[in-house]
């Protein structure tokens, strides 16, 4: 008998038919004698149109409240799910984040879990009912209530996981596994089936949005397994796991894409010591993440600073970036957001050169120019222009081989 969490994301829980079918499932992993917890989002699209319902109100939404509203989603689901199972004759009982509690820090919008007292949920289980807890929200001391970013019950039922010392965290989608790429967009792609933490930290930190990445990162300190599976299907999906010898033989596991970025460049900056602090702390003030950063010197002594950060957050970054730049005399701030990063990614990478090469080669060939690079031990981005994203993926997918199943997995 094992202890098994499981979370079922929006697209699963689209409809009531939806919530039944999941509710049919986890009966039948009850029914094979494990112990069950389930962690569900918001009916799929229901998050996307709390935020537009805010967004009509506040151009740029309260954060307290835009997490109260927010929160509302996952509590719709929890509610019917348990309806579903005490209509079948097994009982369930619907947590919200405050009354597991998932208490996190007191960041709205992208709060961080820092604990879960598993008391109310292990009292459930053990009197055998299903706990039903409410993905993405949590709450601080103060009682407010906090969301954990999109994506976040990824992020919830990991946790979970880790506290209730569960056997295994099994994340439900509406795709098989975790693909060689995004299924949904190259058909050729590859179901992976082992896949190891690091890579899978990296793939999911750059677009591939089918695992968040704390879960991964929470999912790896904790030392918890992750099966990534379909809600339509019994097939078993990937395992996410640590590393093994076998798993380095495979130079590039995955490729990636992410539309989800902007750039931002400063024109003719006098270059002197304390430039790159006087643009970038104002930045992380705000809680928004820099990624790539690239310095070019001009002739004299100005230079210029281009870096991105998620387009979410582009109009907030220009308003400070402009600030910061009339105060150290750049000349000109310009903003881009038709830019996307595409990404490949594989442990193997580390023991061999010239996948880098590969990687510009395979882009020039298809006529898709570079405009910014980074590397890390395990992965090659290159910022390009949006429209090209779907070919430089392709074109990536199978420059690598990836499309041959003989290489996946072994
Ligand atoms: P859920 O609502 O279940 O959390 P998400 O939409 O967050 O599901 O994640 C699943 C989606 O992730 C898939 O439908 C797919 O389009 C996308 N995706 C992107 N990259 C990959 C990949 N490498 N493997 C699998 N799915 C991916
Ligand atoms: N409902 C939230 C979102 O759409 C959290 C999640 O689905 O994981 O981002
Ligand atoms: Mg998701």
């Amino acid at each position: 008998m094992a202890l098994i969490v499981q979370k079922y994301g929006g697209t699963s829980v689209a409809d009531c038919k939806k919530i039944e079918n999941v509710a049919e499932r986890v009966i039948t992993c009850k029914r094979q004698g494990n112990d069950v917890a389930v962690v569900l989002s918001a009916m799929s699209g229901e998050t996307n149109r709390l935020i537009a319902l805010a967004k009509e109100i506040q151009a740029r939404p309260d954060p307290r409240e835009l997490d109260v509203l927010m929160a509302t989603g996952e509590q719709v689901t929890i509610a019917l799910f348990a309806m579903a199972a005490k209509k079948r004759g097994f009982e369930a009982k619907s947590f919200l984040g405050f009354q597991v509690p998932i208490m996190t820090k007191p960041l709205f919008n992208k709060a961080r879990i820092e604990e879960i007292p598993s008391a109310n949920l292990q009292d459930a289980l053990k009197a055998g009912v299903i706990p039903v807890v409410a993905g993405f929200q949590g709450v601080t001391k103060d009682e407010d209530i906090t969301t954990l970013g999109r994506g976040g019950s990824d992020t919830t039922a990991v946790a979970l996981a880790a506290a209730l010392h569960a056997d295994v965290c099994e994340i439900y989608t509406d795709v098989e596994g975790v693909y060689t790429t995004d299924p949904n967009i190259c058909p050729s792609a590859k179901k992976i089936e082992k896949i190891t933490y690091e890579e899978m930290m990296e793939m999911a930190s750059l677009g591939a949005k089918v695992l968040e990445i704390r879960s991964v990162e929470m999912a790896m300190r904790y030392d918890i397994p992750i099966h990534v599976r379909s809600t339509f299907t019994n097939t078993p999906g990937t395992l996410v796991v640590k590393e093994d010898e076998k798993m380095e033989h495979i130079l590039v596991s995955g490729v990636t894409y992410s539309r989800n970025e902007a750039r931002i460049t400063l024109s003719k900056v006098p270059d002197k010591p304390g430039i790159a602090s006087s643009i970038f702390n104002p930045i992380s003030s705000a809680n928004i993440a820099i990624d790539m950063i690239i310095q070019n010197t001009r002739a004299g002594d100005l230079t210029d600073m281009t870096f991105t950060v998620s387009r979410d957050d582009h109009d907030q970054a220009m308003e400070i970036v402009k600030e910061a730049a009339s105060k150290i005399g750049a000349e000109k701030v310009t903003g881009d957001t038709n830019i996307a990063k595409v990404s490949i990614v594989g442990v193997g990478m580390r023991n061999h050169a010239g996948v880098a090469s590969q990687m510009f080669d395979i882009l020039a060939r298809h006529g898709i120019n570079i405009l910014m690079i980074s590397t890390s031990e395990i992965k090659i981005s290159c910022v390009i222009e949006e429209k090209y994203t779907e070919l430089a993926v392709r074109a990536l997918h199978e420059g690598f081989g990836l499309d041959k199943p003989s290489l996946q997995g072994k």
